[in-house]
């Protein structure tokens, strides 16, 4: 029975129309009326920051993920992607769709830098867990159940991905923060490079949630944006206001500038209901 450790890896990475896929998005924005004086680049970064989100739709991306099995769950939290596993009902998992044999599992990010006896307890348990498996099996226990012994660290086979370009940058806003889970960070910093390669005009645009939308909503959030920092984050690299890069939580804005919530409110709500009255 071998068991290889290997790493978060995106491979196959594919921009549908290439190079050229982001003059789809300045096409479509030219139909909705936008002037041919417009430079097309300056269009389609307009659509970007702007978060005229639908034109985006039109370019379409494509991929495969090595993660683990655990992490498998939170990438299928992005609902507006396609996703495709490889079926651990119908094949053992030491079989891989278009890949070599033997079991894989990834190492957790804590337990990289650590010292020998501590992954030898971790892979102590993980062998014995797949060591189960495989009796269960060769008693003939049907491989979906079987499998119901097997580690979150086990590495899905292949997982095949396809997502437009708004959510992809919904999904990378989210996932390139400190916040998100390590493996996570792994598979969406791939991603950004993967997609910065094929279209060199995203540079400057993709980030997290903060850099995108010149905003953090990661508001109080202890050891993150304020307070000690957290012990298993890494520090958010915009959080220090003396910083020519920090960049401020909404209510950290609203401080600056003494921002008067409840006027805001009323003055909305006067709007609103002029609105809402149809009076013309
Ligand atoms: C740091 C972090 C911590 C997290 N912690 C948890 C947790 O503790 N528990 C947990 O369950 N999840 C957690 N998540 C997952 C998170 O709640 C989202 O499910 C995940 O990030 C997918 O985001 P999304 O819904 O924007 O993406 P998608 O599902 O791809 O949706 C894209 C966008 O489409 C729209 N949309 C999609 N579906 C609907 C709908 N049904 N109704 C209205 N609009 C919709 C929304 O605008 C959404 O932003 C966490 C995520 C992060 C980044």
């Amino acid at each position: 029975m071998k068991i290889r450790v290997v790493k978060p890896k995106i491979w196959n990475f594919e921009v549908v129309g290439g190079k050229d896929a982001w003059k789809e998005v300045v096409y479509s924005a030219r139909v909705s009326g936008v002037p041919p004086e417009i430079d097309e680049k300056e269009v389609f970064k307009m659509i970007v920051k702007n978060d005229y989100g639908s034109a985006l739709e039109h370019i379409i991306i494509k991929f495969d993920v090595k993660m683990t099995k655990g992490n498998a769950c939170e990438l299928l939290e992005h609902r507006i992607a396609s996703h495709t596993g490889y079926s651990t009902r119908y094949a053992k998992v030491d079989k891989r769709y278009g890949d070599t044999e033997g079991y894989e599992i990834i190492l957790p990010w804590h337990l990289l830098k650590k010292d020998d006896s501590e992954k030898a307890i971790f892979m102590e348990s993980v062998s014995k867990a797949i060591e189960t498996y495989e009796k269960m099996i060769g008693c003939g226990v049907p491989r979906e159940s079987a499998r119901y012994i097997l580690p979150f660290c086990q590495a899905v086979g292949i997982y095949h991905f396809t997502i437009n370009l708004r959510s992809l940058l919904n999904l990378l806003s989210l996932r390139l923060c400190v916040r998100a889970s390590p493996e996570m960070r792994c598979i969406a910093s791939q991603i950004y490079f993967n997609l910065l390669d094929q279209l060199p005009i995203l540079k400057g645009l993709i980030g997290c949630r903060g850099f995108m939308r010149g905003a953090c909503p990661e508001e109080g959030v202890t050891g993150v944006r304020a307070g000690k920092q957290h012990p298993v984050y890494p520090p958010c690299p915009f959080k220090n206001k003396n910083s020519d890069i920090f960049i401020p939580t909404r209510s950290e804005i609203h401080i600056a500038s003494e921002f008067n919530l409840n006027k805001a409110v009323k003055i909305q709500e006067i709007l609103f209901k002029k609105w809402a009255s149809w009076d013309g």
